[in-house]
This record gives structure tokens, sequence and C-alpha cells, in this order.
């Protein structure tokens, strides 16, 4: 029915630098602190970002991208290893200019303004990914 694991770790808080991109700053805060699980969630001001969709009917995904700016209201996911290296599973929804809201899987987002995250660490190795055909995602493994 379902798998747990108790968890002993860390927590950060962490403070992106203005106009870098989220999941690549992440991905190399995960490497300097050798995070090789845990959860991140925040808020960011950003101004281009590429969302993902996966339809289940075919498994693809559908990426869209989009070029301005919109204030991240809830960015949630979490953080594992595949094939040793950090995987991030991140979603967020995103406010416009006409206060509407988009939202996805977050692929990159370019921070114009400020991006406040927190990280816990789980502190916790052996929490990885691995593909499943029935449903086409990388789901977790441990
Ligand atoms: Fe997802």
């Amino acid at each position: 029915m379902y798998k747990y694991r108790e968890t002993s770790g860390k927590r950060y808080i962490l403070s992106v630098d203005n106009h870098e991109e989220i999941g690549e700053a992440l991905t190399a805060f995960c490497r300097e602190r050798d995070v090789r699980s845990g959860i991140v969630g925040g808020i960011a001001a950003i101004s281009q970002a590429t969302f993902r969709f996966l339809d289940p009917a075919t498994k693809q995904y559908v990426d869209k991208t989009f070029d301005e700016q919109m204030e991240i209201t809830c960015l949630t996911g979490n953080i594992s290893r595949k094939d040793g290296e950090p995987y991030l599973h991140l979603h967020v929804t995103a406010s416009r200019r006409d206060y509407t809201c988009v939202g996805g899987h977050l692929l990159t987002a370019r921070v114009n303004g400020a991006c406040e995250l927190f990280v816990e660490d789980y502190g916790l190795d052996g929490i990885g990914r691995k593909f499943d055909s029935e449903t086409g995602l990388n789901l977790y493994d441990f």
C-alpha cells in the first residue's frame, strides 16, 4: 500500500542570487552539502520559466516556456538521487501580472528579484528513482 522511512536530518535556508536558474542552483547546493534526499519549498520572483506536463494517456511530456515576470507563489518538491546525481522533482504555481496562475512541474526558472527556499536534508541515503513503465514516471525507489 505504501513505503516509508523515518528521517533525521538538517534544515537549511537558501537564498538564490538574482538572475540565477533555480534548478541549477539547487542542484549545486545538493552537491555542495551532499544532500542525497530531502524536501524543498519556497517562493521567488522570476522572469522566465519552463514548466512540464505529463500526459498520462500518451506518457509524453509537454513543455511550455513563459517569458514574463511572475511570482512563484508556491514551489514544493523533493530531492533524491538518480544514477548517482541529484534528482529534483519540483512543482510550482506562479502568478502573472494579471493575477492569474499557471503551474506544473518546474524544469527551469530564472530569478528576477528574490528566491527564498528552504531545504530539509532527510539525512538518508538510498532514496533513488526507478522508471515505471505503467505511469511513465521515475518513481521513488527505496
Ligand atoms: Fe510530478
